[in-house]
């Protein structure tokens, strides 16, 4: 039902069924030692006044009430006093016609063999009698019976269970009202905070809950929410900024391959000027297709869908096949790629994926050296981890840049890159090789001294 389904109401609810519980429980236990107390005072009160006549009327061993006036102080709710001689007769009554108590033979004949017996009795006002023996020398010697009224008894219960009755559904109301109040303002922030949410839009991820909430549950639930926000903000405006940086990347070789061939088509050529626009159009297809094969890569990096195949592998090995690849292309520019043999570590990892992390800091390096210029790779391994040193001598970066080269489409100077055939994507996709295998990747730079990048990767 809509009705219970407000958390405050469904707290209220199993709030004042406890205390309904609870109240019951108590209010039953105080009728029930309040009946057994005042039972008990008074069975004691009826005893008491029994003893007191019996120790006025015995006469040797025999009852005489010639003089019996019942002293003392009077009870309060005494209504009669009789006594019984020794052969169960009658011989003092003080009950008058207005509360004789029908004679019970069997608890006179009880009390003549020396037990005693309780009745309670209804003569107008409610009465309980104790009939009980007379002895002298332990001898029974005849029986008193005395009849104290049980008004008081009745009426306090009585009283008792009035204040019961109101006060019970008194507390457990008051209980209600007060339980949806409390639980709606330890519950309010939590409305706030769902207007709030509505609020907040995959379109509009700037707004924040911002609620000024003390350290509890609420507020660290707010407080998550709007890191949440953030990330997911953050999140948004990189890929939004990753889209667009990629539409213009691809947009850069179409334009060029549209001009030419809009430049070539506007007269007839002969077949030399034709294969000349041919070979523009596929430098340009070229770097087409390596910028949209780096942007799977790191799609499918993104959804986690490249799966490693680790084994074991001999860094030395898988360097010096690294650096025969580029090895043409350095020497085309006077550019010498040198190994400092390390010690033969052995990692584990996936041979394809450590091999194109290689070939793409060493393109980079012999894109940078200038000719005459050399690049030394090294390696070693430390505690478990291997090293992997590339060192070139070309400008190096400059220091404010080095936080920045492993960003997406992030390019020190962006025109040369491009000139280079580069797009910011490289340094990303071997970033993401080194995190991938729990290892991680870094630049060094001094002006003029060259760049150097070092690749950790765990061994195991
Ligand atoms: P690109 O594909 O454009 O080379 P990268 O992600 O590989 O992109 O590199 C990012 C930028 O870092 C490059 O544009 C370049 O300016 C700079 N960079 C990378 N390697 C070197 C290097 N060895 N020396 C100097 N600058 C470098």
């Amino acid at each position: 039902m809509a009705l219970f389904r407000p958390i405050r109401v469904r707290l209220t609810l199993w709030f004042v069924l406890l205390l309904a519980i609870t109240l019951a429980i108590f209010c039953a236990a105080l009728y029930l030692a309040l009946r057994h107390n005042l039972n008990s005072t008074l069975n004691d009160s009826l005893e008491s006044r029994a003893q007191i006549v019996a120790g006025l009327v015995v006469d040797v061993d025999r009852v005489d009430v010639a003089e019996l006036t019942i002293p003392g102080d009077p009870v309060e709710g005494e209504e009669f006093v009789r006594v019984f001689d020794s052969s169960g007769n009658l011989v003092f009554d003080n009950s008058g016609e207005k509360f004789r108590p029908p004679d019970d033979p069997t608890a006179v004949s009880a009390a003549l063999s020396g037990a005693k017996t309780r009745r309670d009795l209804d003569l107008g006002p409610e009465l309980r009698a104790l009939t009980a023996p007379i002895r002298a020398n332990g001898k029974v010697i005849g029986a008193v019976e005395v009849g104290l009224s049980t008004d008081a008894l009745h009426s306090t219960l009585r009283t008792l269970l009035v204040i019961i009755a109101v006060i019970y559904p008194l507390a457990l109301i008051i209980a209600s009202g007060g339980g949806v109040f409390l639980a709606g303002r330890a519950l309010s922030p939590i409305d706030g905070l769902t207007r709030t949410a509505r609020r907040i839009s995959a379109e509009d991820l700037s707004q924040r809950l911002d609620l000024r909430l003390p350290d509890d549950e609420v507020g660290r639930l707010a407080r998550t929410f709007d890191e949440m926000i953030a990330r997911l903000d953050d999140a948004f405006r990189r890929q939004r900024q990753f889209t667009a940086d990629a539409s213009h990347e691809l947009r850069t070789p179409l334009t060029a391959i549209k001009g030419q061939t809009e430049v070539a088509l506007q007269r007839d050529r002969d077949p030399a000027e034709y294969r000349s626009v041919l070979r523009s159009v596929n430098v340009e297809v070229d770097r087409m297709i390596r910028l949209v094969s780096s942007l799977l890569t790191l799609a499918r990096a993104d959804a986690q869908q490249v799966p490693l195949t680790k084994e074991s592998i001999s860094l030395g090995a898988l360097v010096s096949d690294a650096a025969d690849q580029v090895r043409p292309a350095a020497s085309n520019k006077g550019v010498s790629v040198r190994l400092r043999n390390g010690a033969g570590t052995q990692v584990t990892a996936d041979q394809d994926l450590l091999l194109q992390l290689m070939l793409n800091l060493l393109d980079n390096a012999v894109k940078h050296t200038p000719l005459g210029g050399s690049i030394v790779i090294s390696w070693s391994n430390q505690e478990g981890h291997a090293k992997v040193v590339v060192a070139d001598e070309g400008p190096g970066i400059p220091s404010e840049h080095l936080p920045h080269i492993f960003d997406r489409f992030y390019r020190v100077d962006r025109a040369r890159s491009r000139d280079g055939g580069g797009v910011g994507l490289g340094l990303s996709i071997c970033r993401w090789i080194a995190e991938a295998h729990g290892g991680s990747i870094h630049a060094d730079s001094s002006p003029g001294g060259g760049a150097t990048f070092t690749v950790d990767l765990p061994m195991h």
